[in-house]
């Protein structure tokens, strides 16, 4: 099984209550196939600049990542800042420089087109229908997206969310794309705009599934999933994509999409997200052995198992 995913590779300059760094390697893309990479095997459509150099290959090489679909365009990479300092649950948004982004044509090398699963991660959601369109053969189909995005390119958006079998997003965007405080409520209405199901994030608190009518199973009720209580979070940066990372990687890892395997689907997007937030960037998610993952798995199962 594999996995193509779509979206920001970028560099990041980020501030935390930590420390801060200038202009590493990062992207929703970058996290999300990191995490997912210790799951399953996972290819790329993303564009970078000049400025991505062999040491920022060599990341994704270590890892296996298929990056035939990464055009190099010149000019800049997409370059993100945000700062932490207020919240570490929500980042506050510095700078988003489009750069070679703006004018990216996505091309899906033929080598994709068997990939059984397709992640939309966060993007010009224009970017992500027409990789979606661009992959007629795919089984299923996850997603993610942002503030940016919901309130300045709404329109666009929706016409994404049509074709989503889950949608992994946090609490404020759901409440905002739904034009809804309550959370259940919100939940619902965004339900309504075509998602088969929806994970919401609640950051250092877990993460909701809820499912629609059209859902994999009939009347399947909502599940929560924790989050690990962490003494350090160093950068909450890419918490959300390596949750989308270990989440979808395990699905795509596992033979059949069974409720049992959504539920378990959830905790591996929370084993990963805590691993991506103990170090700076993308560090952690770097080296990573699979029996680390297992023991953290085993540690979620504790911390909620009742008998
Ligand atoms: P998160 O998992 O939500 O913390 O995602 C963090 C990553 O999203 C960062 O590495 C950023 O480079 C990337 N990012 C920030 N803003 C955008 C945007 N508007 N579109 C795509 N990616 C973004």
């Amino acid at each position: 099984m594999s996995i193509t995913v779509v979206g920001s590779v970028a560099f990041d300059s980020v501030q935390t209550p930590s420390g801060s760094y200038d202009r590493q390697l990062a992207g929703a893309a970058t996290y999300f196939s990191l995490a997912a990479s210790y799951f399953t095997d996972v290819r790329v459509v993303a564009v970078v600049g000049e400025d991505f150099a062999p040491e920022h290959q060599a990341v994704f090489d270590a890892r296996n990542i298929d990056t035939q679909g990464v055009e190099r365009a010149a000019g800049k990479s997409f370059f993100w800042a945000g700062s932490y300092l207020t919240n570490l649950n929500e980042a506050k948004t510095l700078q988003t420089d489009l750069n070679v982004f703006a004018d990216f044509a996505p091309k899906i090398p033929e080598a994709y087109q068997n990939s059984e699963f397709l992640f939309l991660a966060n993007i010009d959601p224009v970017l992500q229908r027409r990789v979606r369109d661009a992959m007629p053969r795919v089984k299923l189909v996850g997603g993610d997206t942002m503030n940016y995005w919901i309130n300045d390119h709404r329109e666009n958006l929706l016409r994404v969310l049509e074709t989503l079998d889950i949608l992994l997003i946090n609490d404020t965007e759901t409440k905002l794309l739904a034009q809804n405080p309550n959370p259940i409520k919100a939940a619902h209405a965004v339900l309504d705009l075509g998602p088969k199901s929806l994970v919401v994030k609640h950051g250092e608190y877990g993460a909701t599934a809820f499912f629609g009518a059209q859902a994999f199973t009939s009347a399947a009720r909502p599940f929560r999933a924790p989050a690990l209580p962490l003494v350090e979070v160093m950068d909450p940066t890419g918490a959300g994509d390596s949750f989308a990372g270990g989440f979808f990687g395990y699905l795509a890892s596992q033979p059949e999409l069974t409720p049992a395997v959504y539920r378990r689907a959830m905790f591996y997007g929370g084993v990963m997200g805590s691993f991506a937030v103990e170090r700076f960037g993308t560090e952690r998610l770097q080296s990573l052995t699979r029996a680390e993952i297992e023991d953290r798995f085993a540690l979620f199962r504790e911390l909620t198992h009742l008998d």
